[in-house]
């Protein structure tokens, strides 16, 4: 594996969800807390960003450059990652007009992060915009390192192979492995990294990734693109036989950060039933989709699924009442 920065707080905790089982009935869920992996960094991008953070190191960067949306986590985890280890960070956030100062875009700006607002017509041309900020970081003598978007690329990925191989001493000490293994998918980077950490370890259960956005139809070429691109990182020819991709496809529901009442009525439930708090970008979707899939008998037979639950509570905040920018 390429180098690794520890950030994260590891191994996350794996938890059964013993209520909420008996009331989708079906096979017994559990959940790996990776909205535990810190508080600032909490999710999935700090994984991903323990191995992007020593490329950028190693290149000699002084300054982190990273888009998303304005609620993005990703941006969030970046900027607290380059408030740590003292480097400069600037955030290109889409937003509609006079997006409320809350949430994930709060802490941004609490954690030092320069941030620079774009418009959603302007998000095709993301990647000229940060190549243009690295120019203009170049001007002031300063390097610039731009990471994709969700830091989903070859390095990235490497996050979640080695939360499986992590998955994998957890449940030589439970004593059983899990059948299946539910994550989000935004940027496509945590899927490919548990589908090549599985391919990796040998794991045996199937991994499937709920979309929160788009359908299986446009992340499919998005996961093989990440796969090959770690594979080379790795040098190691992916096997065809283990890159299979699985989806529980029909869950975007309104697209990406639009949420619609059932899917919150599913993170209520589960907040209810088990005391433990979603996303309703990612994780309330995904959980939603798991659960619509049990009702269907998809998973009858299979004795544990474990969901991952990849962070996103700052994005909760979304649904306070706009304040006057305080
Ligand atoms: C980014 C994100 C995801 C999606 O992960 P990808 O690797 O981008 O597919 C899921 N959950 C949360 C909370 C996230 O912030």
């Amino acid at each position: 594996m390429p180098p690794r920065l520890p950030l994260a707080c590891l191994p996350t905790p794996i938890a059964r969800l013993e209520r909420l089982s008996r009331l989708a009935g079906g096979p017994e869920l559990w959940i790996k807390r990776d909205d535990h992996t810190g508080i600032e960094l909490s999710g999935n991008k700090v994984r991903k960003l323990e191995f992007v953070l020593p490329e950028a190191l190693e290149a000699g960067c002084d300054t982190l450059v990273t888009c998303g949306g304005i609620q993005s986590n990703h941006a969030r985890a970046t900027a607290a990652v380059a408030a740590r280890l003292g480097l400069g960070c600037v955030l290109l956030l889409d937003a509609g007009p006079d997006p409320a100062l809350q949430g994930n875009y709060l802490l941004d700006q609490w954690l030092g992060a320069e941030v620079r607002l774009i418009r959603p017509d302007q998000v095709p041309a993301r990647m000229e915009l940060m190549a243009g900020i690295c120019a203009e970081l170049a001007g002031r003598g300063r390097k610039g390192y731009i990471l994709p978007l969700g830091a989903s690329n070859g390095i990235g990925v490497m996050g979640y192979a080695a939360a499986v191989a992590e998955l994998c001493a957890q449940e030589a000490e439970l004593g059983f492995r899990f059948d299946a293994v539910v994550c989000p998918v935004g940027s496509g980077g945590t899927l490919a990294g548990l589908v090549l950490g599985r391919a990796r370890c040998g794991h045996p259960g199937t991994i499937y990734g709920v979309p929160i956005a788009e359908d299986a139809a446009y992340f499919r070429p998005v996961l093989e693109g990440l796969l090959a691109d770690a594979a080379a990182i790795l040098g190691e020819p992916m096997d065809p036989a283990r890159a299979e991709l699985n989806f529980l496809d029909g869950y975007a529901g309104r697209g990406y950060g639009l949420s619609r009442p059932e899917e919150l009525d599913s993170i209520r439930l589960v907040a209810r039933t088990e005391g433990i708090l979603l996303d309703p970008v990612y994780t309330g979707k995904a959980m939603h989709g798991l659960l619509a899939e049990l009702r269907k008998g998809r998973f009858a037979g299979l004795d544990r699924i474990l969901f991952l639950h990849t962070g996103g509570l700052f994005g909760n905040f979304q649904f306070l009442p706009p304040t006057s920018g305080h």
